[in-house]
């Protein structure tokens, strides 16, 4: 009942859908190529498609004739070490899972040299204009319009490069409010962005619209494209299973059952806390109280889309 809840508020408003079709790019780069010489990790999934890690997030990249499509462009600054690791091949289509700095620090350098940048709507509305960083109380300046994503998308939307079938969808408020897939059915991999998080605290950008029921929904969407060969990269940390994946889900739901009873309830995050709910769970938090927080304000933000009691 509860997840029906969470989905219905999700899909609202969703309703046009915008395919970028026509792209069909020859192969070229091989996993050697990807590799040799570069200064930032490279894991290969398969001949065409490779992980880059350390921009300081992953990045992910699929051989596009004789250029690139990439998943994230790194943080500002990283767009060299990127293209190094790309042994200088032209980044020609770049996906972002969403608009955190981390995720979309490369966008104004690859736009200028000749990339398409897609982006779910949310995300091209949220780079295109100033924004406030409630935790570092400063304002992020728009990018540059070439740096801007073009092609956007609400619902999901699909594309060939590479000889790949590269289809994209939303993950809406798992993370921020326009989160992202992108997945390569051909090659089974599935880039996830931060809407998964096997390494670092799971992060919850509820002044951007991301709450702990979006994210549940998210990877139950994540684990219906799944099986039990994907490869599914997250944004920080290593490649993951479907079957990590599941975990991390039941973890977050049990999480979701207990704060939104907790919340109903009237308690702060720090009841939460002190009533032992980050006990329950098989895993260790770096900061607990943090992540807590951003729970209940995300909760708060969204309660009347849990049947919550409060008027
Ligand atoms: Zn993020």
């Amino acid at each position: 009942m509860k997840s029906m809840n969470r989905r219905r508020i999700l899909t609202a408003g969703v309703s046009t859908l915008t395919t970028c079709a026509g792209m069909s790019l020859l192969t070229g780069i091989t996993r050697q190529a990807f590799a040799a010489g570069a200064p930032l990790p490279v894991t290969a999934l398969g001949d065409r498609i490779a992980v880059i890690s350390g921009a300081p997030g992953n990045v992910v990249a699929l051989t596009a004739g004789d250029g690139v499509l990439l998943v994230d462009s790194g943080a500002a600054g990283m767009s060299d070490a990127i293209t190094a690791a790309l042994q200088g091949r032209r980044v020609n289509t770049l996906f972002n899972t969403h608009y955190h700095t981390d995720q979309t620090g490369g966008n104004t350098a690859f736009g200028r040299s000749g990339a398409t940048i897609h982006a779910h709507e949310i995300t091209r509305a949220w780079l295109a204009t100033d924004y406030y960083v409630s935790t570092e109380d400063r304002w992020e300046s728009a990018l540059p319009k070439a740096g801007q994503p073009t092609e956007t998308f609400r619902l999901k939307g699909e594309l060939k490069a590479g000889g790949e079938t590269v289809e994209y969808g939303y993950l809406l408020e798992a993370h921020t409010r326009g989160d992202s897939y992108v997945f390569f059915r051909d090659a089974n991999v599935l880039v996830a962005g931060d809407v998964v998080s096997p390494q670092r605290d799971p992060a919850l950008d509820w002044y951007a619209g991301g709450w702990i029921g979006g994210r549940v929904d998210a990877m139950d969407d994540l684990l219906e494209l799944a099986n039990d060969q994907t490869r599914i990269v997250p944004a920080y940390g290593p490649v993951m299973t479907r079957t990590q994946l599941q975990a991390e889900r039941d973890m977050m739901q049990h999480l979701w059952e207990r704060t939104t009873a907790l919340t109903d309830a009237g308690r702060s995050a720090q009841d939460m806390l002190d009533e032992g709910v980050m006990n329950e769970i098989d895993r260790r938090f770096d900061d607990p109280y943090r992540f807590l927080y951003d729970v209940a304000k995300g909760l708060w933000a969204h309660y009347t889309n849990f049947g919550g009691n409060i008027v």
